[in-house]
């Protein structure tokens, strides 16, 4: 099975065995509990533990984190359910942590609440080598690569060996690259982590998260962090993410290929500074992205001179929402300093790539940077 194409995989991942008069994917189950009589023992007892519409779609996602290997994925109503469920089901208070401090803008309340309890939180750059001075003593690292908004991109494989060695464990958000656009669990972390809110399910209508581990004891943990904070996927969400993962390969591949071609128009105009995709061959994260990505992603990232030039931007855009959020069949692009947060420059745009078509959308972007101009 691990040496089929992406798609062929992507179309089959988690599906039952084929029997008579049933369909392909079973629809959603709605229980809040099962028939069970006798010693609670079985698959299905109760809705908060399990629900065989979640165990499909685990089964899918595991196969794509890691083909042909023996995996567990766990699923949650959220990104933010996933992650909290790496950080809290490991750390003890006195332990420390490492994060990101350019990842996702939710990671700094996750910080706070750490510090809450006790723990210690160290915190260096994506890009560069400044985490591998912080990780001895430390429970876990957290990886984000490529990085959101920033789009820098770390050596993965390194940073593992440096973490293990160091008897750290590593979790990667994978969220922008998606398992068909990066593999962490081969690069050597112990959690795939990402928020299926974005490319996974890619159209904008659930949010959803995952994790995956190879260890079983760290399933185990994940599984029962769920259960206590009871931060489940509804089974029709569940079934939605199953749907959207047969179009998976279809959407990213169209997604990335358009995304180059918006970053190489993006890089001829004068107006447009601070450019960055891991795809482009010009790009600081490029080399690295190269050895470790399959697929470069669909955001795209740059500077226009400031607040109101990228507002003017933005409100030019006819077949681009001005929405926050990425990886969405429908292009969207934002100016993200509107949220604070995160460190980037007033004229700042995160452009999410869709799957229009790419003549269009690159027409549309090159007249409203004209407009912009004026
Ligand atoms: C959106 C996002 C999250 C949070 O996911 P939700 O599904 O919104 O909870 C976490 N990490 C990254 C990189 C994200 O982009």
């Amino acid at each position: 099975m691990s040496t089929m194409g992406d798609g062929t995989r992507a179309v089959r991942a988690g599906l039952p065995v084929p029997e008579q008069f049933e369909p392909p994917l079973p629809g959603p189950v709605f229980a809040a509990h099962f028939h069970l009589s006798g010693d609670p023992t079985g698959p299905y007892t109760y809705g908060r533990d399990t629900n065989p519409t979640w165990t499909h779609l685990e089964r899918a996602i595991g196969e794509l984190e890691a083909p042909g290997e023996e995996v567990e994925t766990t699923v949650f109503a959220s990104g933010m359910a996933a992650i909290t469920s790496v950080l809290l089901s490991q750390v003890r208070s006195g332990d420390a942590v490492v994060l990101p401090d350019d990842g996702y803008q939710a990671l700094p309340l996750v910080r706070e609440q750490l510090e809450a309890y006790g723990v210690e939180v160290r915190t260096a750059p994506t890009g560069g080598d400044a985490r591998l001075a912080l990780l001895e003593g430390a429970k876990v690292l957290w990886i984000e690569s490529p990085s959101n908004p920033g789009l820098d991109v770390c050596d993965i494989r390194r940073l593992v060996e440096a973490a293990h060695a160091a008897g750290v464990l590593v979790a990667v958000d994978n969220t922008l690259a998606t398992p068909i656009g990066q593999r962490p669990l081969e690069l050597g972390a112990d959690f795939s982590v990402a928020s299926d809110t974005k490319g996974m399910t890619g159209h904008g209508d659930i949010l959803f998260g995952h994790v995956t581990c190879r260890d079983p004891r760290l399933t185990a943990d994940v599984r029962r962090w769920r259960k206590i904070a009871g931060a489940i996927p509804g089974p029709m969400e569940a079934w939605l993410a199953h749907r959207s993962l047969a179009t998976l390969h279809l959407r990213i591949d169209r997604q990335c290929t358009t995304a180059l071609a918006l970053a190489e128009v993006l890089a001829k105009r004068a107006e447009v500074t601070g450019l960055r995709y891991p795809g482009l061959p010009g790009d600081p994260s490029h080399p690295v992205a190269a050895r470790q990505m399959r697929r470069f992603g669909s955001v795209v990232s740059f500077e226009l001179a400031d607040r109101e030039a990228a507002e003017r931007f933005l409100s030019a855009l006819r077949l681009v929402d001005d929405a926050t959020s990425f990886g969405g069949v429908r292009s969207t692009a934002e100016r993200r300093g509107r949220w604070g947060g995160d460190a980037v420059a007033e004229g700042f745009i995160r452009f999410s790539v869709g799957v229009e078509d790419p003549e269009d959308l690159l027409a549309d972007v090159e007249q409203a940077l004209n407009a912009a101009a004026r």
